[in-house]
């Protein structure tokens, strides 16, 4: 526990709900004290109702910024100065920053995932990309990859409240970008087949292999994942994921969702503080390597 904060240090909020069971405060407070940067992250209980209020509070209390998590992402973007091309093509915002009063919207997921990647030495840049997932994750991750200079994007979800959502955006970045996106039924397994067989990754970006779909893989069939495709899950819990096990032994690189929470970490510290966050200190930390 830090003993020396005084009156200069600066605070960093996180609004959400429900949030206290949240690992961003340890995570963030862990680099903050390693850095010896004068800062600190606390998570506050905000749900739609109290999200305009508090945003007003980051101005009048003058926070240097805030995370912000379910249910506020969407909701936020009406009451922010300035947006990021990727808050506004995806629509959501996971970061605020304050600068003098101004407050601009980020959003790190995308850039996290993207990071992640690049640390494990992928260079999916000019490539492409088959992701399963249409909701916060995928969306997040979509757009960056778009705006980063990936050549192509092929999406998979069920018919569900997401995929008209995520057709809307992929007609956004296919006007706006050079990417290639394109969305389909994930039933269609013919279709799934083709696209991951001219693919560099694969990425998992629902739910299913995380509690309660724990044990699940929305690929069923084992000969899809040859071995040159990297395989990344953005769950985090299991580490290790049926799909990620399934990838693992047909001889795939395999990448779980602990780097992108830990790179998109390392973003919105890098947009508060300009500092860069050790991140290898951070996994042991946390217990990340166990
Ligand atoms: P979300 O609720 O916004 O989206 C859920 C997605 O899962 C949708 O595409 C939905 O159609 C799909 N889905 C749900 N149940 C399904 C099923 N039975 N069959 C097929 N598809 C199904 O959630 P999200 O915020 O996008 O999170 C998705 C996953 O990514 C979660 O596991 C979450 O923990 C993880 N995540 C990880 C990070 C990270 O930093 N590693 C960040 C955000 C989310």
């Amino acid at each position: 526990m830090r003993n020396n904060i005084d009156g200069h240090f600066l605070l960093i909020g996180l609004m959400a709900y429900p949030i206290r069971h949240s690992l961003s405060p340890q995570m963030q407070n862990t680099i903050y004290s390693k850095l010896n940067i004068p800062y600190v992250y606390l998570a506050f209980e905000v749900d739609q109702q109290k999200l305009p209020d508090a945003v007003k509070g980051i101005r009048a209390l003058g926070l240097r910024g805030s995370a912000v998590s379910m249910p506020n992402k969407q909701l936020v973007c009406q009451y922010l100065d300035k947006l990021t091309p990727a808050v506004e093509m995806s629509g959501a915002c996971n970061t605020i920053s304050n600068d003098n009063g101004v407050l601009t919207g980020y959003n790190t997921d995308g850039i996290g995932y993207m990071r992640m990647l690049k640390e494990a030495g992928v260079d999916i840049i000019d490539k492409k990309i088959t992701i399963l997932g249409a909701g916060g994750a995928a969306t997040a991750i979509v757009v960056q990859a778009a705006l980063d200079g990936v050549k192509e994007i092929a999406i998979f979800n069920q018919k569900d409240e997401c995929y008209p959502k995520i057709e809307a955006v992929a007609k956004k970045l296919n006007e706006k970008t050079n990417c290639k996106v394109h969305v389909h039924e994930l039933a269609d397994k013919d279709q799934l087949r083709k696209e991951i067989a001219n693919s560099t990754v694969l990425c998992n970006a629902t739910g299913v292999g995380m509690k309660p779909m724990e044990g699940q893989s929305l690929i069923t069939d084992p000969t899809l994942l040859r071995a040159d495709l990297v395989v990344t899950d953005c769950i985090y819990s299991p580490r290790k994921t049926k799909l990620l096990e399934m990838a693992e032994q047909q001889g795939c690189k395999t990448l779980n969702g602990i780097g992108m929470m830990l790179w998109q970490g390392a973003a919105q510290i890098k947009i508060w503080t300009g500092e860069d966050s050790p991140i290898e200190y951070v996994k042991e930390q946390m217990g990340f390597n166990d």
